[in-house]
């Protein structure tokens, strides 16, 4: 079977439409592209479960800020159409970002229909020191799922505050598919997969294993019996490499979000921190 590339929505609502009319099942997996192992973890399941698969792969300029990594950002839509072929992908959607927001569309373009999610979602975590940019991950996941219209929609754990913002969405705004979390895929030492990790030298790709170290530490931690988080917080500090620049380290109710001081039920552990020029995120559930 070959799978399709398509640049242009209508071309592919018009493929979408046709698989409804049979009554097939439509399976969505969103991705910025430079497909690796955690990618194609999704795109496996999304097989499993539906009849017909979509990979978006579309670099989006409105959920990076003026100082990030847009332009740098990897860029391989050979392999990755090579990878979806190989995976039995039936559409490849990549479009343009002209193609997406129209003419002239710039990164702090201010007309445009956003969607926003609850302050108490974005007010921490990445949010914090990425003003904006789950407005950006909503807005432009709504418009993939009008387009694509899927029964099931496909995300990584890895982007766990993402995952919780897009299914808050989903349940917010009445939207008629399944949200699928798929667990993180890690390297054998346990660094989790990212498209990011291309930036790393080989020495900073060393002090990035701390974080899955130390988030490793918690979870040990934690089953011997530490349930206070100032403690965790301070035992995976001492194992993080002090080159890297922490951002956050959180303790949040899994199912609320909320803050936690002492675990008592399950627990999201999530961290951010720069690894030279590189911001690498990870979590563990405990
Ligand atoms: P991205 O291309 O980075 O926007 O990621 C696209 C989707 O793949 C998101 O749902 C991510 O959470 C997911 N993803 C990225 N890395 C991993 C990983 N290591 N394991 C599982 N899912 C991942």
């Amino acid at each position: 079977m070959k799978t399709l590339l398509l640049n242009n929505i209508s071309d592919t609502k018009k493929n979408i439409k046709e698989w409804k009319k049979n009554g097939q099942t439509i399976g969505l997996v969103p991705t910025m592209g430079a497909l690796h192992a955690g990618h194609a973890s999704l795109i496996k399941k999304a097989k499993e479960t539906c009849d017909k698969v979509v990979v978006s792969v579309f670099v989006n300029p409105i959920q990076f800020g003026p100082n990030e990594d847009y332009d740098k950002y990897p860029r391989t839509i050979e392999k990755d159409l090579k990878i979806c072929e190989e995976l039995g992908v039936n559409i490849v959607f990549a479009p343009s970002p002209n193609e997406m927001y129209g003419n002239g569309v710039k990164l702090s373009d201010t007309e445009l229909t956003f969607v926003c999610p609850p302050y108490n979602l974005i007010d921490c975590m990445c949010g914090k020191s990425r003003p904006g940019h789950f407005d950006g991950v909503a807005t432009v996941v709504l418009k993939l799922f009008n387009i694509v219209q899927p029964d099931f929609a496909f995300f990584g754990q890895k982007d766990a505050q993402q995952l919780f913002i897009l299914k808050r969405m989903v349940h917010d705004l009445n939207l008629d598919l399944t949200i699928v979390p798929c667990p993180i895929v890690r390297e054998k030492d346990g660094l989790a997969l990212s498209s990011r990790n291309t930036y790393l030298s080989d020495e900073e790709r060393k002090t990035a294993l701390t974080i899955s170290k130390s988030l490793n530490q918690i979870k040990i931690l934690y089953n011997q019996g530490i349930k206070d988080t100032k403690k965790l917080f301070d035992a995976a500090i001492s194992i993080l490499d002090k080159s890297l620049e922490l951002e956050y380290l959180e303790f949040r109710n899994a199912d609320t979000f909320e803050d936690v001081q002492e675990i008592n039920g399950t627990t999201l552990v999530a961290i951010a921190a720069k690894c030279g020029k590189t911001r690498l995120i990870d979590n563990e559930i405990i």
